[in-house]
């Protein structure tokens, strides 16, 4: 007879994203092969287990228990504490229990698996064709669900009764399906339906094959996804392109777009390693990828520009449509101009009846709204831009303990920021906080987030500028609530903190901020930011020279304006020579109405951005007067860029009270002669990005003198200028810097909130 080891029983704690991802099923099946007795059960915090049996069973338990997770979960906290054995016979799953006031992570919703795809294209398969496959690892999770635990009760599915063969499944520990709470079939599950512009029921044997011919004829289609619609049209019609553009609005501002599979990505786009691993990830983000010259995607769905935004399909749906296309789709946010993206089918018939002439919709409630993510492999590493889809609410780990703070974020490209523990709760891009439609999906969203993490913000973080919508509601509730503390945070060190954040950075860092906008503590508008800062407190080192914006966010929109009144205030009224080709298209009237506001100062905000400044160039050589998207004119300037070697442009930095000023006069006269010298646009503003990057470079040096600091921080939405930071970033380093740049938190306004509840937990 064998020798019976030591019976030991082991009680253990689970902590991380462990529920939802086929974790209890990985755990019986563990429990099984050696031959342990115990439970498993979800909690709203964690998973428990225990496990009973011979002891080095026990032992080899705990390490694959640790190794092997299924794909989606990640364990971030175990502990495993020894008792007694008792008079366990068998291996169960037990129900779930709700605890008060405990939470866990929850997964984002994960694009469809390979096993599921299979699935979905094997003819003899009961879910042939069935879009709304998922199983344990992947499928909708955040969207749909309610509260925690999650269980089938609390999502959206819970309208849906499974049939005997799904709930086999369902039921089944050793099925891929087993407690899959979206799990469904053909027969039980959600379906399809065609809606024409009014919503009415269109009559179809094949609903996707309908849509898709529809498609093909230069319609335009609104389709309901995973955490909102995206309307839909052929990426490679100019007409369907351009009616599209006139009904959204919208004539620039570049499209996503989605290809069936990487075969066809590459008849269109030239794709790295790292782009294409980014491309089939779970994730599957819109990845913005260098286009090819012969693609037959039209160059309207992003017009002058060289990358395209591309994503693979991340559903059933999306995979049986694009296949029975078999031509590339315009995928964009099913929403007017700045509003939040539409969710409901109702909703979405009543906003979007002006611009989509169908509606493919199905009757899955979605709980969240979640925009597409997007991204850019910069420097062979992943970098956020906008994070939404499969990345929140999945946390930020702080290096710190935190109190329970609410972040409110920045006015434009929004998102909140809860901070409890060692995480930063960052919402999904929530949008542009400009209406009130946005405003009440900021609401909702965070009402979802204190629910679904328990928490109760005691501290409330917000932007100095007094006319942003989000300081409204942070100063709003602090009126209404006495004993909440209101911490304002200046706009620079908020992108500073977040990308020290992101960088798991404590110490202090000479802060590089550049944007278009920010409030400085001066009241004046900043962009062109040198600071020192850590977490508590920073110090303004240096900044570009102020210079008057005429006519304010009137500048914004126009950068001619912008070119001009820098042109009036460093060169003179006689530099406005009807030889700069850029004034040919400005109203005479106008330029007389600048003249005056820049002599009197009034309606002139005095700015030292950065983006203003690439704005005013832009416009000054004739490449971007007016925009339609934030950021046009810089971007077009990027566009345009040819390598012009190391050639730059003069400049000067002078010291005021201790702070270093950057005089941009002998820049902006230097751009001057390259334009009637004849010098291309290219090469103008190749020669501009090179003296910006020594601009940086130079003015870290003179802070790194001063303090000893050399480790740089570069934030603020100039960054998404992948020249610059190409530019910049070995420039500094080779100057002996060490360089943080960001990763998972957008360097955009996106990356605000978690700056600010970072900073507030420090107050
Ligand atoms: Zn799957
Ligand atoms: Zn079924
Ligand atoms: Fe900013």
């Amino acid at each position: 007879m064998a020798k019976v080891g030591t019976i030991e029983l082991a009680r253990i704690s689970a902590r991380g994203v462990v529920q939802g991802v086929g974790f209890r099923p990985f755990v019986y099946q563990l429990a099984t092969k050696y031959n342990l007795k115990g439970w498993v059960c979800n909690t709203s915090e964690d998973v428990k287990i225990e496990v009973q049996g011979e002891s080095k069973d026990v032992k080899h338990f705990l390490s694959e228990l640790q190794d092997n997770v299924p794909p989606l979960a990640s364990i971030e906290h175990i502990t495993v504490t020894y008792h007694p054995p008792v008079d366990y016979t068998s291996f169960e799953i037990r129900h779930s229990i709700a605890e008060e006031g405990k939470y866990q992570l929850v997964s984002p919703d994960i694009a469809t698996c390979p096993a599921c795809l299979k699935e979905i294209f094997s003819p003899k398969d009961r879910r042939y064709h069935y879009p709304f496959t998922n199983c344990t690892n992947c499928g909708p999770r955040f969207t749909i669900i309610e509260d925690i635990p999650y269980d089938r009760p609390k999502t959206t599915m819970r309208s849906f009764i499974m049939c005997p063969d799904c709930q086999a499944e369902y039921d089944n520990p050793l099925d891929r399906r087993f407690h899959a709470q979206p799990n469904a079939c053909p027969k039980c599950g959600p379906r399809l339906e065609l809606l024409d512009a009014r919503g009415n029921h269109v009559e179809t044997s094949d609903v996707i094959a309908a849509a898709s011919q529809l498609l093909k004829n230069g319609k335009i289609l609104a389709i309901k996804g995973l955490g909102g619609f995206l309307l839909a049209c052929d990426a490679t019609s100019e007409k369907a392109i351009q009616l599209l553009r006139q009904r959204k609005r919208r004539p620039f501002k570049p499209l996503a777009i989605m290809i069936a599979d990487m075969e066809e990505a590459r008849r269109h786009c030239y794709i790295s390693e790292a782009e294409e691993k980014l491309l089939t990830s779970q994730q599957s983000p819109i990845v913005l990828i260098r286009w090819k010259p012969e693609s037959t995607v039209c160059q309207a769905v992003a017009p002058n520009l060289k990358y395209l935004g591309v994503m693979l399909p991340y559903t059933p749906l999306h995979h049986i449509l694009l296949r029975e296309m078999g031509l590339p789709l315009v995928m964009t946010s099913g929403n007017i101009s700045e509003e939040p993206i539409a969710k409901d089918n109702d909703e979405t018939i009543r906003r979007l009846s002006g611009i989509a002439d169908y509606f493919l919709v199905h009757n899955r409630d979605i709980y969240a709204r979640y925009d597409d993510s997007v991204t850019v492999i910069e420097r062979g590493e992943v970098q956020l831009t906008r994070r939404a889809r499969s990345y929140a609410p999945y946390p930020i780990h702080l290096p710190f303990t935190a109190k329970q703070v609410l972040g409110c974020g920045a006015e434009e490209k929004n998102t909140f920021c809860l901070t409890k523990d060692s995480y930063a709760f960052i919402s999904q891009h929530i949008g542009d906080m400009e209406n009130l439609e946005t405003l009440e999906h900021f609401q909702n969203t965070l009402a979802l987030y204190k629910k679904l993490f328990r928490i109760e913000p005691e501290i409330i973080a917000y932007d100095l500028h007094p006319e942003y919508l989000p300081t409204k509601y942070a100063l709003e509730l602090g009126s209404q609530f006495s004993h909440l503390k209101l911490v304002p945070v200046q706009h620079h060190h908020a992108h500073i903190v977040s990308c020290m954040v992101d960088n798991n950075v404590e110490n202090p860092v000479i802060g590089v901020a550049l944007d278009g906008t920010g409030y400085g503590s001066d009241g004046h508008i900043w962009g062109g930011e040198f600071l020192v800062a850590d977490y508590k407190a920073f110090q303004r080192m240096g900044h570009l020279e102020y210079l008057p914006l005429p006519g304010g966010s009137v500048a914004i929109k126009r950068p001619y304006r912008t070119a001009i009144g820098y042109l009036l205030k460093l060169l003179g009224e006689d530099s406005l020579s009807t030889k700069l080709a850029f004034l040919k298209q400005v109203d005479a009237v106008e330029i007389e109405l600048i003249k005056r506001q820049i002599q009197t100062g009034l309606n002139s905000p005095l700015n030292s951005s950065l983006g203003r400044l690439f704005d005013a160039v832009s416009a000054l050589i004739d490449v971007r007067g007016e925009i339609d998207y934030e950021g046009q004119a810089a971007v077009e300037l990027e566009m345009i860029a040819y390598d012009a070697g190391d050639d730059s442009y003069p400049y000067s930095i002078t010291e005021h009270d201790g702070t270093n000023i950057i005089q941009l006069k002998e820049l902006l006269s230097a751009i001057v002669k390259d334009l009637y010298q004849g010098v291309s646009k290219a090469t103008i503003s190749a020669r501009f990005h090179n003296t910006v990057a020594q601009m940086i470079c130079e003015m870290c040096q003179l802070i790194a003198r001063k303090t000893g600091i050399n480790r740089v921080a570069l934030s603020g939405g100039v960054f998404q200028n992948r020249l610059l930071l190409r530019k910049v970033v070995p420039l500094l380093e080779s100057t002996g810097f060490s360089v943080l740049t960001h990763k998972q938190v957008p360097c955009n306004d996106g990356g605000i909130s978690l700056g600010q509840a970072v900073i507030a937990n420090f107050s």
